[in-house]
């Protein structure tokens, strides 16, 4: 890279971070992980790489955004906000695997929770997935063609004979246009 597409970037991520608590990627491609049905790839009528289209449109904080950057790169970084991100969050996330699978379900079970609970377990990571995002306490995770994955650590009270347990718990996310997030994992304990 050199001086120029340095100090290139170096401005871009000064706009991006000037202002505005969130930013979004905007990138030259029509290509996005939403309309890639999640596999991302390159867009070779604006040149533009698998990951940048992974990356396009994302929302994150600007203090806490994926660093990926590469020469002659053409995407730039605009302030945006973000009050309540939407999800992409299948409820079989929850009563297919979390019930069903066997180690999951003995997991879930140690925190006295039983299948009749999905709704609730649903909505209650739901609501922190979008509340951790929106103040910034996510973990980035690796990028690839699949998107910008990230974790998000939360608390969650056990039931019945766990009660009065607590948990730390975190859900795995993909960050999708426009600041939606796409919950991949909804409930790993730490
Ligand atoms: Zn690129």
């Amino acid at each position: 890279m050199n001086i120029f597409d340095r100090l290139f970037d170096w401005v871009k991520n000064i706009i991006g971070g000037f202002g505005g608590e969130f930013v979004q990627k905007i990138s030259l491609s029509s290509l996005d992980l939403e309309n890639c049905n999640g596999v991302a790839t390159s867009d070779g009528f604006t040149n533009t790489c698998e990951i940048c289209v992974a990356l396009n449109k994302t929302v994150f904080k600007s203090t806490n955004s994926p660093t990926f950057i590469h020469p002659n790169c053409k995407c730039i970084q605009v302030p945006t906000t973000l009050s309540s991100p939407s999800l992409i969050f299948d409820m079989r996330k929850i009563t297919d695997y979390l019930f069903i699978d066997k180690n999951k379900s003995r997991m879930i079970k140690s925190m006295g929770y039983y299948p009749e609970d999905a709704q609730y377990l649903y909505d209650y990571v739901s609501l922190n997935v979008k509340k951790e995002f929106v103040k910034g306490n996510y973990i980035l995770k690796n990028l690839n063609k699949n998107g910008q994955h990230f974790q998000i650590n939360y608390d969650i009270n056990g039931k019945r004979e766990h009660a009065n347990e607590t948990f730390q718990c975190y859900a795995g996310c993909i960050a999708y246009p426009n600041g939606k997030i796409k919950i991949a994992t909804a409930l790993v304990k730490i």
